[in-house]
């Protein structure tokens, strides 16, 4: 019965060897360190002979103590002479530094293994335990253990395998040679296409781990980390900037051009200077709303994670952003129906936020969509909502060309218009909706868009209905 397992043991032992002999080939920097190749040896027999002197010391240290006292004790008897007890100890003590492993050969493979530290149960929960891909290797690059994520990362990843062989990148494998050869650190950062693109960082170090006899060897723990959101928060950064700084330099430039005009060849026109001066009072204006829209965007996103916690009714919210909204309606000749509730419609909400969410909606509908002739206000509580929740909704709805479905997901992109020359010319930012959105995601809702071209276009705030309402406190 245990026949074929020990030369199953044995088939393991010789193919684990060549590997060894392979990369010894392939990568030269191994065989340089003896000390360091020896250490590994303690656990892999082809390089057992290479066992450090001070760890075979250790080991045989009873046996020496042992025939060292045996012998004084003959030579004290008079048994022996000096001379020969000394021969005798000398070859005891040669005999036990000698690296064979003949004691050993009665051990199966799969005992040494169970002792050896760096596979212990323990290791391997370290490894699984990492959130990230994690894999440790030993100082050939063979993988000792893997974690489930690293797993599904690279599928091709075996245990007592060389990890070159699964991991294909150059990137990783210059790192992974890198590493082995020097024992140091090393980071690299790849494009990975499948499943998806995404950009990863992967991180080699070397981790000393503690050998049988007090020694160390030196594995090599290799985790992997995606990038891909931090980096893409870097490009929208860097966009942010970019787009922002476009925006107000437009209107900076034609202030500082009418300034010219007017400190020059315009100096005496007092026409001119009228109608120059309203230009500029106009780019003025579209930069302070910019900076406005910046600043509340900066704002909402400061205090995403807080949750409006005041109760309040939005039906006033609502008319007092309509009011305010009224001399742009008859200049665009735009009529709004309201279909609010005579009842208070509560919610959690910061009043100012709120305001800005419908100030927006409704003036976009007056600006976009004044053609349409009409506007349509309406506050639905109890609305259904996905997954079974109750919504309030709030919707605007107007009646002029609509937007194109290929530019409905990106709306809420800062700075994104659909008509860039139609935004500037009705003192648009290109903030707005994106604002909506932000205070929406800080009230936990949502926004919903439809739109049919030519037919007007429909937006809907959606505000989670609360579960029950505090009695009022006396
Ligand atoms: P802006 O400051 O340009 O109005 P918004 O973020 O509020 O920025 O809107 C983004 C773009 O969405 C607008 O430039 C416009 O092209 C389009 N849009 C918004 N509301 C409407 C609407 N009711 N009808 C048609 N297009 C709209």
């Amino acid at each position: 019965m245990m026949q074929p397992t020990a030369s199953a043991s044995e088939v393991d032992v010789a193919s684990r060897n060549l590997d060894a002999l392979d990369l010894g080939a392939s990568n030269g920097a191994l065989h340089i360190d003896g000390t360091e190749a020896g250490t590994m040896a303690i656990y892999d027999s082809p390089s057992s002979i290479f066992a450090p002197w001070q760890d075979r010391l250790r080991h045989a240290a009873i046996i020496l103590l042992v025939a060292a006292l045996a012998l004084s004790v003959t030579v004290a008897l008079g048994e022996l002479t000096l001379v020969r007890a000394c021969a005798v100890f000398i070859s005891i003590a040669a005999a036990a530094m000698v690296p064979w492993r003949l004691h050993d050969a009665a051990t199966s493979r799969e005992d040494v293994r169970g002792v050896n530290p760096v596979e212990t149960a323990a290791v391997s929960a370290v490894v699984a335990g990492m959130p990230d891909p994690a894999v440790l290797l030993d100082r050939a690059g063979r993988v000792i253990h893997l974690n489930a994520a690293a797993a599904q990362l690279a599928p091709a990843l075996r245990k007592n395998e060389l990890a070159q062989f699964a991991l294909r990148s150059p990137e990783i494998i210059t790192a992974l040679r890198e590493a082995i050869a020097s024992s140091e650190p090393r980071r690299a950062t790849y494009l990975d296409h499948v499943p998806v693109d995404r950009w990863m960082e992967l991180i080699i170090t070397p981790v000393p781990v503690p050998t049988l006899f007090g020694g160390t060897d030196k594995c090599m723990l290799m985790t992997f980390h995606d990038q891909t959101p931090l980096r893409r928060v870097e490009e929208m950064r860097a966009d942010f900037v970019a787009n922002a700084s476009h925006e107000l330099r437009t209107p900076l430039a034609a202030l500082s051009g009418f300034i010219d005009t007017l400190q020059g060849p315009a100096k005496e026109d007092a026409r001119a200077r009228e109608r120059f001066l309203g230009i500029m009072h106009t780019q003025a204006t579209r930069m302070a709303r910019l900076i406005d829209d910046l600043l509340s965007l900066s704002r909402v996103e400061l205090s995403a994670h807080v949750r409006p916690d005041t109760q309040i009714d939005i039906v006033p919210i609502v008319h007092q952003v309509v009011d305010g909204l009224e001399a742009l309606a008859s200049e665009r000749q735009v009529e709004i129906d309201m279909d609010l509730p005579e009842t208070p419609v509560t919610i959690a909400g910061d009043r100012e936020e709120l305001l800005r969410l419908f100030e927006n909606l409704i003036e976009n509908a007056l600006k976009y969509g004044a053609s349409g002739g009409r506007v349509i206000v309406s506050l639905t509580p109890g609305a259904a909502g996905g997954e079974g929740a109750q919504e309030i909704r709030i919707m605007v709805r107007d009646f002029g060309p609509g937007i194109a479905p290929e530019h409905l997901p990106r709306l809420t992109e800062r700075f994104y218009r659909v008509d860039v020359g139609d935004s500037r010319n009705q003192g648009g930012t290109g903030l707005g909706l994106s604002l909506v959105k932000h205070i929406l995601n800080r009230h936990r809702g949502r926004l919903l868009i439809e739109s049919v071209p030519n037919n007007g276009a429909t937006f809907t705030a959606c505000f989670p209905q609360p579960k029950t309402l505090l009695p009022a406190q006396s």
